[in-house]
């Protein structure tokens, strides 16, 4: 049997409930009381307000600014900057407190004792130097994140964004840097000090040595959104990687060969 199709009335078509004239209002007062009405009332024609959100300050508050040099309070204000922050808390729960700043963050005052940790642990280099070849070979290093120990290092003239930029490492998921190599891992990590920075009221890092990294990371973006590249960053989502695989027609081999090859940012244009 064959069911013939309503069509629909204009008043079905409404997108919403008017709000009740006020002549029905009154009438339905008297007939079912205050109370009863303001309810009626305010179910069909008001959406629930918003919860505020809170914006943040916490920097701005200390009065801290993007080219400052760290000192003693720069770990705990990238921690509660990172909790205050409303674009990442979606992509850093639970990271805390086992990947908190506050935890593994050392300020190297001595500059040869900084050196000699980029010496040793970064560079793995056991050739015996003096403090003067250090200094010239590793005076640029603004910091690092070793990976193994899970520890952020700086020295006293590291300055604040730079440290915001280390911290951001220990944060990521350790997947993301092994699927996508330094380049792009780097790129994206400046990405997101960078709007963790300007989402607190503070200016972009300007003296980085990240420009055609942080260029690829903003081809990323441009390919996707900012989220969809925080939730493979700090997540290790797939979408990304699917994005990028449908827009070079290649599977995941195809991708992974094109960063080891050093050709995927060029391919993204
Ligand atoms: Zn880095």
């Amino acid at each position: 049997m064959r069911t013939r199709v309503r069509p629909i009335s204009p008043r079905q078509t409404g997108r919403r409930r008017r709000r009740p004239d006020e002549h029905y209002v009154l009438q339905l007062q008297r007939t079912i009381g205050n109370r009863a009405t303001t309810r009626l009332l305010r179910q069909p024609v008001e959406a629930p307000p918003k919860p505020a959100v809170k914006k943040p300050e916490v920097l701005k508050k200390a009065g801290v600014s993007t080219d400052d040099r760290v000192n003693d309070k720069t770990a705990g204000l990238i921690q509660a900057a990172l909790e205050e922050s409303v674009e990442l808390a979606p992509y850093l729960k639970g990271k805390f407190p086992k990947y908190a700043i506050t935890k593994g963050f050392e300020l190297h005052t001595r500059e040869d004792d900084f050196n000699e940790a980029v010496k040793t642990i970064v560079k793995k280099n056991r050739e015996p130097m003096t403090e003067k070849q250090r200094a010239e070979a590793y005076g640029k290093v603004g910091g690092f994140y070793d990976r193994p120990s899970n520890k952020v290092h700086v020295r006293s003239r590291t300055k604040f964004g730079h440290a915001v930029h280390e911290a951001m490492h220990k944060v990521a998921s350790p997947a993301f840097h092994g699927f996508w190599g330094d380049f792009v891992n780097e790129g994206v990590t400046q990405l997101f000090a960078d709007r963790l920075l300007v989402e607190h009221g503070l200016t972009e890092v300007t003296d980085h040595e990240y420009k055609d990294e942080l260029a690829c990371a903003k081809k990323l973006v441009a390919l996707t959104d900012w989220q969809t590249v925080a939730a493979a960053y700090f997540t290790a989502d797939m979408k990304l990687l699917n994005a990028v695989g449908r827009k070079l027609k290649m599977d995941t081999n195809g991708v992974h060969d094109a960063i080891a090859a050093g050709t995927l940012c060029s391919r993204l244009s």
